[in-house]
C-alpha cells in the first residue's frame, strides 16, 4: 500500500500515487489512504490558504468508518475533521485557558486535549470541560456531541465560505452511476468520496 505524507499532501494528486479531487466547489473530496505522519487525519479549515483542489480532508484507512481499531473504529475521526473543514477549532484552542480559545461560547475552555475514556466531570481553566465533544481527541466511543455554538459556526461556515456546497447538484445521481443499488447512498449523501486502494 503506498503511503502518503501530511506535509507534502501527495495523497490529493494523481501523479503523486493519491486521486485528484472532484470540483471542490461542488463537493467535499475525503481521500483515504496511509498516512505515515502519525496523525489520523487532517483538514483544510475554510481560511487555509491552500489551493482550491486541495479543499477537503484526509483520513488514515485504520480509522474511516466502521473498523476494528481499538481505539478509533467507529468513524468519528472524519465528524472530526469535517469540524475542521467547517471551520471548528479544537476546545483547547492555543492550548491555555484564553477565553477565545475555540471561538465557541458554549464549550468550556479547556487547557489541553483530552484522550481514551475521560470519566465526567474533568475541570481545568476553572470549568467542567466538554471531553465527549467531536473536537476534542478522545476515543469513537467517547466522543459524542457538538455543542449548539459549534453548528451555528459551522451553518455560518457553510454560509460563508462554501456557498457554492448548497448549490451543488452533488446530492443528484452522477451520471457515471448506473447501479440501482448504487442509488440509495448516492442520493443520501453530499460527499463523495474518491476513494484510495492502493
Ligand atoms: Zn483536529
Amino acid at each position: 500500500m503506498t503511503s502518503f505524507f501530511t506535509a507534502l499532501d501527495n495523497i490529493k494528486r494523481s501523479e503523486d500515487g493519491g486521486a485528484d479531487a472532484w470540483d471542490t466547489d461542488s463537493y467535499l473530496n475525503i481521500w483515504v489512504g496511509r498516512i505515515t505522519t502519525g496523525v489520523l487525519g487532517y483538514s483544510d479549515n475554510p481560511t487555509a490558504n491552500i489551493p482550491d483542489d486541495e479543499h477537503g480532508f484526509v483520513v488514515g484507512f485504520q480509522y474511516f468508518g466502521e473498523s476494528d481499531h481499538e481505539n478509533y473504529g467507529m468513524g468519528k475521526t472524519a465528524v472530526h475533521e469535517i469540524g475542521h473543514y467547517l471551520n471548528l477549532k479544537h476546545p483547547w484552542g492555543s492550548g491555555n485557558c484564553d477565553a477565545a480559545n475555540d471561538w465557541v461560547n458554549d464549550t468550556p475552555i479547556s487547557e489541553d486535549a483530552y484522550y481514551g475514556n475521560p470519566v465526567h466531570p474533568q475541570n481545568s481553566c476553572e470549568t467542567v470541560d466538554m471531553f465527549m465533544n467531536y473536537m476534542d481527541y478522545v476515543d469513537d466511543s467517547s466522543m459524542v456531541m457538538f455543542s449548539q455554538g459549534q453548528v451555528d459556526r459551522m451553518h455560518y461556515a457553510l454560509d460563508i465560505f462554501r456557498p457554492t456546497l448548497q448549490e451543488s447538484n452533488g446530492c443528484g445521481v452522477p451520471y457515471l452511476v448506473t447501479q440501482p443499488d448504487l442509488l440509495m447512498p448516492v442520493q443520501s449523501l453530499l460527499l463523495t468520496v474518491p476513494y484510495i486502494w492502493i
